[in-house]
């Protein structure tokens, strides 16, 4: 029989199949379209973006939200440095993806090719591999071993340079090195004498608080988590994107006194977070001197970072759980529901909700924040998929909108990135058509937030997927200014040098945006307003639509005793 001939790009692609890749996001060109079309013809869901960077953020979500890394694929040169913000904010946040990055012909290296650029060596410092093909028969074999390191261990970014000469270079598939899907993860466990430990000083504690962070959801830990809070009566914090892993409705969610429960505890039990800016690095003023953390990873270099820890677990989430969880039924320990420290969380809980209540029942316009996040948790599906970006707009959304469900907050994540929430809605609403049909993506989005990748709007309304969007509009970067001061500095200044930088152009009609490309605009300015267009884009369900919420422009969070997020102030 005659040997069949393969090109690279259908190289490529089938070996992705092989790997059991389902999502591939990008922006085709030269020289990688035709790995597209053969990625199409194996049966991968490709879509096709507006740039690069929200095409790296939806493959990389792909990841987390699956478990299987999504493949991001671009041209050379600057379609590979705009994914440079994409792949590092998945090696950051810990989440598998694939980066394939067509590059300059191997004839033409280094003599001023069309968009040469250094890629294998610029990737280096975004991801856990960064590698080229040194012929076509390996790339089966290149791909299982990046697909296969974006998941094992921490998970992170793995990126593939492809030289445009070998997209429709082909070979002899009898020459071709073709390798099986990878093995799943292995599944490590902690060592007993760790947990015995762990147990030990969890049974001690006077004031414990058991973190959740987003290790746990990527982990599929929710089963276990659930019945270790439920089995040890612990009260439990969840980090923002862990919201959910146990529902935040949980009786023991003291999410409502975070910076209480942080600054008097004596046991942190840690999953799968790592002590960082988002955790205050578990230092003083914001925990005790004396605290004593357990650390559950599945990374041992991260064990012992800014703190000494009391005990230390290595390993799978879910099964160092479990671990926990035969440890506890065997000594029968529970936490009494009636200490003195579950009576100071609960009255610390029942304050700051009355706080937020006061504000959000607030008549007068323009809406505050908490008005508006108020009508939008009323009206909007209980197992909505939420992406979230912005300032205020993502801080006060997680104190105000509750998760049932885990893996069901996308946000700015550990490297606080802007921009992500359009290419995180995009993949999270392809992976729910697969996964779980008439599920809602709401992405709700400041102003700023919304611009940064605001013509992806086109891509779904291509895609025909019936994303939410609510863009929480106050006119600018953390505040802005109304249309009068605006018309002031219009009559007077000169515009370069007086509008305040952290200003956008006011009332900016971004639902506009939406119906240019036939999805359903809404420009609301009361809560009326407000309610009846949330009613509409819920009800409908098969089309896109935009929510542009006016509120006041000078709109902030209520006080905090440490006002959180802001690194000034850590
Ligand atoms: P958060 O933002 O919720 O605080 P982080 O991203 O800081 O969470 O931390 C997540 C941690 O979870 C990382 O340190 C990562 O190594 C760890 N992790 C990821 N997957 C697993 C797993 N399967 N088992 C244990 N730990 C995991
Ligand atoms: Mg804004």
């Amino acid at each position: 029989m005659e040997d069949e001939a393969v090109s690279g790009a259908q190289l490529i692609a089938q070996a992705l199949r092989a790997q059991n890749i389902e999502y591939m996001f990008g922006i085709v060109g030269i020289p990688v379209t035709e790995i597209a079309i053969a990625a199409q013809a194996a049966g991968i869901k490709y879509v096709g973006m507006r740039n690069e960077q929200a095409a790296c953020y939806a493959a990389s979500a792909v990841g987390y939200l699956t478990g299987r890394p999504g493949v991001c694929l671009v041209v050379s040169g600057p379609g590979f440095l705009h994914t440079l913000g994409g792949m590092a904010n998945a090696t950051i946040n810990c989440w598998p993806l694939i980066v394939i990055g067509g590059s300059s012909d191997r004839n033409q290296e280094t003599m001023g090719a069309f968009q040469e650029f250094p890629q294998v060596e610029a990737g280096r410092l975004y991801n856990k591999l960064s590698v080229r093909p040194s012929s076509l028969e390996v790339i089966p074999a290149v791909i299982e071993k990046a697909v296969r390191t974006s998941m094992y261990g921490r998970p992170g970014s793995c990126y593939i340079d492809i030289p445009g000469d070998f997209v429709n270079l082909q070979v002899n598939k009898s020459s071709v090195k073709y390798t099986e899907c990878c093995l799943p993860p292995p599944i490590s466990m902690a060592e007993h004498s760790a947990v015995s430990k762990a147990a030990s000083v969890i049974a001690l504690s006077q004031q414990p608080l058991l973190i959740i962070g987003k290790g746990a959801a990527y982990s599929h830990a929710e089963n276990n988590v659930r019945k270790l809070v439920d089995l040890c009566g612990l009260p439990f914090l969840p980090t923002p994107m862990a919201k959910g892993v146990v529902p935040d409705n949980h009786p023991n969610c003291v999410a409502a006194a975070r910076s209480m429960a942080l600054q008097h505890a004596d046991v942190i039990i840690l999953l799968g977070a790592r002590l960082n800016w988002i955790l205050h690095f578990g230092l003083p003023p914001r925990y005790r001197q004396d605290v004593k953390v357990i650390q559950i990873d599945i990374c041992a270099e991260e064990l012992g970072n800014n703190v000494r820890p009391a005990a230390t677990l290595l390993g799978d989430i879910n099964a160092v759980t479990e671990q926990l969880l035969e440890e506890f039924n065997r000594r029968s320990w529970k936490y009494p529901s009636n200490s003195e420290w579950w009576q100071k969380l609960r009255e610390k809980i029942k304050n700051n909700e009355e706080r937020s209540k006061g504000l959000a029942l607030q008549k007068s316009l323009p809406m505050n924040y908490y008005t508006v996040f108020h009508h939008i948790r009323e009206l909007i599906p209980k197992d909505c998929i939420l992406v979230s970006e912005g300032a205020n707009t993502m801080d006060i959304g997680r104190t105000m909108l509750p998760n049932f469900y885990p893996r069901q907050r996308l946000d700015a994540g550990t490297f606080g990135t802007m921009g992500v929430g359009l290419g995180f809605a995009i993949a999270a609403a392809m992976v729910a058509r697969d996964r779980t049909p008439g599920r809602r993506v709401v992405c709700i989005e400041g102003d700023s937030a919304f611009g940064f990748s605001g013509m992806e709007v086109e891509t779904i309304c291509r895609y025909n997927l019936p994303i939410l969007i609510i863009v929480v509009n106050n006119n600018g970067i953390y505040t802005g200014l109304d249309a009068n001061s605006w018309e002031q500095i219009l009559k007077f200044g000169d515009l370069a040098t007086c509008v305040p930088p952290v200003s956008l152009l006011p009332n900016a009609h971004y639902e506009k945006i939406m119906s240019a490309f036939g999805g359903k605009g809404y420009f609301v300015k009361t809560p009326e307003e407000l309610q009846n267009a949330l009613k509409a884009s819920v009800a409908d369900k098969q089309t896109p639509s935009l929510i542009n919420v006016m509120i006041d422009p000078q709109s902030e969070r209520k006080k905090q005793e440490f006002p959180w997020l802001t690194r000034s102030n850590l």
